[in-house]
């Protein structure tokens, strides 16, 4: 029986670094994936694939309707989506591709199928390999698939999910998303730029939950202005298909008759198929793999990361669980700060947050002050002519530590980046304040909102 010191089953963003900082560390390591390209949800049908017709769906609207103002006039532009969808899996091709050469690099065993466990320490895989595995240690990594709504039933071809969503062979002309968190406005987004009526459901009184509210509120003025329809407080009780469309169902509300709809509540963990039992472990209420700070679960000398433990659910977190937990098991150090882990949703303009919301600051009965600077008044916001949008930066009243910055406004998500680097470093707002920013940028909104929470805002 091959027997290796660590298996990670999973080749996500969280699976495929833990094995790769394991073996940098010195360990014989094994990764199993059903699928055979690497790279989890996010590089398959996730991150990369949303990001690349975000970025193709965008360069359209501004080609068709956004030149005008810089004196540029265009012939017609045409849309070749056959064109676009090649791209974006040329670039999912190449992406998982890199991967493997990556595993390969680093001496790591790979083994496609479905992996189970057989008992402490032995794995089974089953597909393309077929065969029994040794380890002291395993890491679950098997992250997670979309989560169902009562009454909703997937077909994959009128109702579908954010899988389906980036590939229609054509822009539906009325697309229904049931769920406005980040991936139901992305994917709408995407849609709504290249053609379709977009109708947005959301449950809940507001669009993003999770997201600072008052940021929240912004984006949606923008996006109802961009054409979104939004119905909040929908609560969809099914779907019916149609000759060549479908029905959705509102509790106390009239149907909606529209082309394609996309199910996008959230995602649930994967767990079933793991034989989870062999081991003596159960998913918790939500489905979820229960851990201590050290990914270590309640069976020995096993771990999980990732999407299948508590949250949020996204890439660059299941990244740092794998790093924390592959050095915690070689070295017995290994830590994730989560005060400190940003969240992007990627419309138009960006969303962007890292650390605690207001809300959040506010339920807690925490005393802070709080600096806004708005894109409007930012020279090279100006000069791109993307003025929509501002930088909140929320700070202890007493220390003036960083607690959380937000940011609505173009490439927020790269500009977070800077906030989540002053966070993990406990900086003040005054450190952020204090340091020089180039000019013409748009990171000096993110000064001057610095310099507003002590109120001495120097442009505004
Ligand atoms: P996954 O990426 O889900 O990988 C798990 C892997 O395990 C899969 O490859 C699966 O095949 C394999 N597997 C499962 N069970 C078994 C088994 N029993 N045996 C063998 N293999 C198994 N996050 C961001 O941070 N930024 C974004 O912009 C972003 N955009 C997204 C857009 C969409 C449309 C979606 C759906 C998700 C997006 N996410 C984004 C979320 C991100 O994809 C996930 O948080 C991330 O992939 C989780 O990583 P993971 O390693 O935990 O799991």
């Amino acid at each position: 029986m091959p027997t290796h010191d660590l298996i990670v089953i999973g080749g996500g963003p969280g699976g495929y670094v833990a094995a790769i900082r394991a073996a940098q560390l010195g360990l014989n390591v094994a990764c199993i994936d059903a699928n055979e390209r690497l790279g989890g949800t996010c590089l398959r049908v996730g991150c990369i694939p949303s990001k690349a017709m975000l970025e193709s769906s965008e360069k359209y609207t501004e080609l068709k309707h956004g030149l005008d103002v810089h004196g540029i006039k265009l012939g017609k532009v045409e849309l070749d989506l056959p064109a676009m969808l090649a791209r974006k899996e040329e670039i999912v091709k190449g992406l998982t591709g890199g991967i493997d050469m990556l595993l390969k690099k680093n001496k790591i065993t790979r083994y496609t199928g479905l992996g189970s466990f057989a008992g402490p320490g032995k794995v089974t895989v089953k597909g393309k390999d077929n065969v029994e595995l040794e380890a002291k240690h395993i890491i679950i990594a098997t992250g997670s698939k979309v989560a169902s709504l009562k009454g909703v039933e997937v077909d994959g071809k009128t109702v579908g999910t954010s899988t389906e969503a980036l590939a229609y062979d054509k822009v539906p002309g009325h697309l229904v998303v049931i769920g406005a968190g980040y991936i139901g406005m992305e994917m709408g987004s995407v849609w709504l730029r290249l053609g379709a009526k977009v109708t947005m459901l959301e449950y809940l009184d507001r669009i993003l939950p999770g997201m600072d509210s008052d940021i929240a509120a912004d984006a949606h003025k923008l996006f109802k202005k961009q054409g979104f329809e939004f119905k909040l407080g929908a609560k969809v009780t099914g779907t019916k298909a149609t000759k060549g469309g479908a029905i959705v169902e509102i509790e106390g509300a009239d149907p909606i008759k529209c082309d394609k709809v996309l199910l996008s509540v959230g995602r649930a963990p994967n767990t079933e198929g793991l034989n989870l039992q062999a081991v003596g472990l159960q998913p918790d209420g939500r489905g979820k793999i229960e851990v201590n700070d050290h990914f270590e679960t309640k069976a020995k000398n096993i771990y999980a990361i990732g999407d299948v433990i508590r949250g949020p659910m996204l890439a660059h977190k299941a990244e740092e669980e794998g790093v924390a937990c592959a050095e915690h098991i070689v070295t017995g150090y290994g830590h994730v700060n989560y005060d400190a882990i940003p969240a992007v949703v990627y419309t138009h303009p960006e969303i962007a947050s890292v650390g605690k919301t207001e809300d959040e600051l506010k339920e807690k009965g925490v005393e802070y002050k709080k600096g806004v600077y708005h894109f409007k008044a930012n020279g090279r916001a100006r000069t791109l002519g993307e003025t929509d949008g501002k930088v909140k930066i929320l700070a202890d009243a007493k220390t003036d530590r960083v607690l959380g910055v937000h940011i609505l406004g173009n490439r927020a998500g790269d500009l977070i980046a800077e906030a989540a680097v002053a966070m993990e470093y406990g900086a003040s707002s005054e450190d952020i304040a204090r340091a020089s920013h180039a000019h013409p940028t748009l990171a000096e909104a993110v000064k001057e909102a610095a310099l507003g929470v002590a109120g001495r805002t120097i442009n505004g």
